[in-house]
């Protein structure tokens, strides 16, 4: 085994962590376990994403127990999910990179398989969650953002969600160079795959701590991947402008006839009153939307760093005492 771990590893594990304390121990239990099956060297890369309980004490732990196999980045703050995972491709060696949620909704038991299926040519395999156990409303919101986001960005993939997938490194290469400041890593690995695979995995309840998305960030997650994967919402915006004035010509022409046939009318204050609330709530939509893509191009051109790592604790040692910013 300790050949395993100090060769250069196959496989990298990047598992992304904010405020997971409860979580960690149970992780370590299983993960590593399921990696010493491999039977090839891997590398785990734990992302501290701004986590303010005992995450980095326990990460750093751990590492003691295993310096060889194990690399933390701690953020300045919290930075995202995908960000973290970001952070964690740059830094990863192995050809096979595995990404994986700290709180074991989604079992790192079935990190061989999905290696196997990288052995077996395929660059980027996509994850499925059998018997989601997550609220009915999660669910239900969920299924109709996978049909939608299919739609909308012509990429095909059954579950957006599900972050324990496995990339080949030349796709990992091609999304290393992507820097963008908003982004959604399944989608964007998908868009790059030449032989893309989906399995099944399985899927339990978050037993430790509460999920880290709260509706906002949800919502807010789902607008960049719309966003930046299709352009889709503006043409709508544009379709719909059409054909509200389109509508709005025909009524206005019947008004005009209407007006020299039977003469003046006052009637129907409130139907008008109700169509105008009608299109006003339709044009502050269609300004957010707008806003939604001009937000992100205002992000992208004033080139903030990505994110902030306070430290990287390495194989080698602790290689960086200062604080580092990346913009790649
Ligand atoms: N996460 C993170 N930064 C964040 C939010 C989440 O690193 O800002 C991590 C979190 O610790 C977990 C993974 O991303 O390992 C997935 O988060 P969570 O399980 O809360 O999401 P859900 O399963 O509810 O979609
Ligand atoms: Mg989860």
């Amino acid at each position: 085994m300790k050949e395993t771990l100090n060769s250069t590893p196959e496989v990298s594990v990047i598992v992304p962590v904010f405020n997971e304390e409860e979580s960690l121990p149970r992780l370590f239990e299983r993960l590593f376990p399921a990696l010493d099956g491999l039977e090839r060297p891997y590398e785990v890369i734990f992302v501290n994403d701004g986590s303010r309980d005992a995450t980095l004490p326990l990460l750093l732990r751990a590492r003691e127990r295993r310096p060889g196999a194990m690399r933390v980045i701690d953020f300045n703050g919290n930075f995202g999910q995908h960000m973290a995972i970001m952070a964690g491709f740059s830094l990863a060696r192995g050809n096979v990179m595995v990404t994986l949620d700290a709180d074991l909704q989604n079992p790192p038991e079935e990190i061989p398989r999905m290696v196997r299926c990288v052995d077996e040519g395929h660059d980027v395999v996509g994850t499925v969650r059998k018997n989601r156990q997550d609220s009915l409303f999660r669910v239900t919101a969920s299924r109709l953002v996978n049909r939608l986001t299919n739609r909308l960005t012509g990429l095909s993939l059954h579950d957006y969600g599900c972050m324990l997938r496995a990339y080949r490194r030349d796709v990992i290469d091609i999304i290393n160079e992507s820097a963008e400041t908003t982004t959604f890593i399944p989608a964007l690995a998908q868009k790059f795959a030449i032989n893309p695979v989906e399995i099944e995995v399985a899927h339990s309840e978050r037993e430790q701590g509460q999920s880290k998305y709260s509706l906002f960030r949800l919502v807010r997650l789902n607008f960049d991947l719309m966003t930046g994967f299709s352009l889709a919402p503006l043409q709508a915006v544009t379709m719909a402008g059409i054909f509200i004035s389109a509508l709005s010509f025909l009524f206005a022409a019947f008004m005009f006839i209407r007006r020299l046939l039977v003469g003046p009318e006052a009637e129907g204050v409130f139907t008008l009153l109700a169509i105008l609330f009608l299109l006003m709530g339709v044009t502050i939509s269609c300004i957010g939307i707008e806003g939604e893509y001009v937000g992100r191009i205002y992000q992208e051109v004033r080139k903030r760093p990505r994110y902030v790592v306070r430290k990287i604790y390495d194989t080698n040692g602790d290689l960086s005492n200062k604080w580092e910013t990346k913009n790649i």
